[in-house]
């Protein structure tokens, strides 16, 4: 196994994409299942703290230690098996999603959880239930999970397969490879009826793999995953409208949000049923305008859609969308239609580029990301954005917002100038977190908690959750070494 000591070799394992700096002794490589067991058995013996590393792009400093080892999923990166048949990938963790996209292809088959990021790992997107902008349709990566294989921190092995492991009166058996059972006891906190990422997933008589999905590391190494895929959709309509003022855009949006429950309701395919519902506002616009020079320019907001159709429903629902833009007043002249694939690449580098270009600002300013990742309720969307709006116009700070409309989530980016503005965001984001959960939200849709957003989550579910949280843990990791200080405090576990 490759180890490296050197600080100098390893830095970039020390941030992550949120610019979330932390500190190592050293970076482990471990190349197969065995590498992992002994790296453990000498973390046990010396109480020292592994923190799981895939590809750091994660915005809350989850992959980022303060201290200890850091294990490193890079080498377990084979695709095993493709299962066209019956749509299943066997993979190991550290494949990248852009490399299993592109084998997929080939086979035409589509996974659909999209985080916007490509360069992160199939590991990583398990171990933070990622999701993205087909996740109005499809759901995040936990619906596509099927089996995680996962070796716990006391260097016991579980395989758990999705439809065989329920929970039953609050708690749950998991059998270990070698023998024996882990009896666990779960948490009795109620999730927010929205799209969700923060903490532990727990539900009545829920399937023990979500559990792990999401848990960001803190239960256990995952070591391989297999994944249910989809047949390559025959064709992609996808455009990007543009509008005079926000409300027209999320005229448009409920609109389309309408459509796509009905039809899916009605299970047809000759209606409007969105992939993908995305916004952007004059901020964004004006923040990409350097690099997508067709932008009208009196634009003060844009929702780029994508919808998966049959070959011959495609000019049908190219027209269905053109009411929709219509109705709402949209800028039909001058909004963009993919004609081709390579357009439709386009569409997807405008969102992705959007969130690259405020990481790197914020980077240039050396602060570190201050960027909402609440969801609210779809009866609350309006409500939600103009009060938090409101809020940061009144503060000055220049900021910019965009984000998965479909699933009424937005993305506040503060874009603070200095470290006086970064404190003054800071308690912005707080605020927007409050409002969120007041009306029924969650403050991570998509992201997890990690290390920056524990204060803000402990606040949305209370101490008690919190401490069932550390509980359930402690069950999985009882030498407390793995991902410590991911999604609460050190502290918690500790203390009862
Ligand atoms: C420009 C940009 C856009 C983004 N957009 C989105 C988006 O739309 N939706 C979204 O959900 N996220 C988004 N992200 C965040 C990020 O891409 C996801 O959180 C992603 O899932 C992280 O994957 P990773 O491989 O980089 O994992 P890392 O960042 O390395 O790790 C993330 C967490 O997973 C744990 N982990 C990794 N591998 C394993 C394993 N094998 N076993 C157990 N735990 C493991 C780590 O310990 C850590 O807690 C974006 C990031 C960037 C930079």
């Amino acid at each position: 196994m490759i180890i490296k000591n050197n600080k100098d070799e390893f830095a970039s394992y020390l941030t992550d994409a949120a610019n979330f700096k932390g500190a190592a002794e050293a970076v482990y490589f471990p190349e197969s299942e065995d590498d992992i067991f002994k790296l453990l058995e000498m973390s046990r013996a010396k109480k020292t703290p592994v923190t799981i590393s895939a590809a750091r792009t994660s915005l809350t400093g989850s992959a980022i230690p303060q201290n200890g080892i850091i294990l490193s999923m890079e080498k377990l990166n084979k695709i095993l098996k493709i299962d066209a048949e019956r749509k299943k990938v066997w993979l190991q963790p550290g494949v990248t999603l852009a490399d299993l996209h592109e084998a997929l292809a080939e086979r035409k088959l589509f996974y659909p959880p999209d985080p916007t990021e490509r360069n992160c790992t199939i590991g990583g997107t398990a171990a933070t239930n990622a999701s993205g902008a087909k996740t109005f349709k499809y759901g995040a990566t936990r619906a596509f999970v099927d089996s995680l294989k996962i070796i716990l921190s006391s260097g016991r092995k579980i395989f758990i397969e999705r439809g065989k492991i329920f929970a039953d009166n609050g708690k749950i058996t998991i059998p270990i490879l070698s023998g024996g059972n882990l009896e666990i006891v779960l948490p009795d906190y109620q999730m927010p009826p929205v799209k969700n990422a923060a903490g532990y997933f727990v539900k009545k008589n829920m399937d023990a793999i979500d559990l792990f999905i999401g848990s960001e590391g803190t239960l256990g190494v995952i070591t391989e995953i297999v994944l249910r895929v989809i047949d390559f959709p025959e064709e992609i309509v996808s455009g990007v409208v543009f509008f005079q003022n926000e409300r027209d855009a999320f005229s448009f949006v409920e609109e389309a949000r309408e459509q796509s429950y009905l039809s899916r309701e009605k299970k047809t395919a000759s209606e409007i049923d969105a992939l993908a519902l995305e916004f952007f506002d004059s901020g964004s616009l004006k923040f990409l305008s350097e690099d997508f020079p067709n932008i009208p320019p009196e634009a003060e907001a844009a929702v780029w859609f994508e919808q998966d159709v049959k070959l011959s429903e495609r000019e049908n629902i190219t027209e269905k969308w053109f009411e929709a833009i219509e109705l709402n007043n949209g800028d039909a002249e001058n909004s963009w239609i993919a004609m081709s694939l390579k357009e439709r690449e386009k569409f997807k580098n405008f969102r992705h580029a959007v969130s690259v270009k405020v990481n790197e600002y914020v980077a240039s300013k050396g602060l570190r990301k201050v960027g909402t990742d609440a969801a609210v309720p779809d009866g609350k969307m309006r409500k939600y954005f103009y009060e938090s709006k409101k809020i940061i116009v009144e503060s000055g700070i220049k900021f910019i917002v965009y984000g998965h409309i479909g699933n009424s989530h937005f993305h506040f980016n503060m874009l603070p100038e200095n470290e006086k503005e970064f404190s003054a965001a800071k308690e912005i984001y707080a605020k927007l977190c409050d409002l969120a959960v007041k009306m029924g939200g969650t403050i991570s849709a998509e992201h997890g908690i990690g290390k920056l957003k524990r204060d803000y989550f402990l606040k949305m579910c209370g101490e008690k959750a919190i401490r069932q949280m550390a509980e359930l843990k402690k069950q999985f990791d009882p030498f407390l070494i793995l991902n410590p200080g991911n999604i609460f405090e050190k502290k918690y576990l500790i203390q009862i």
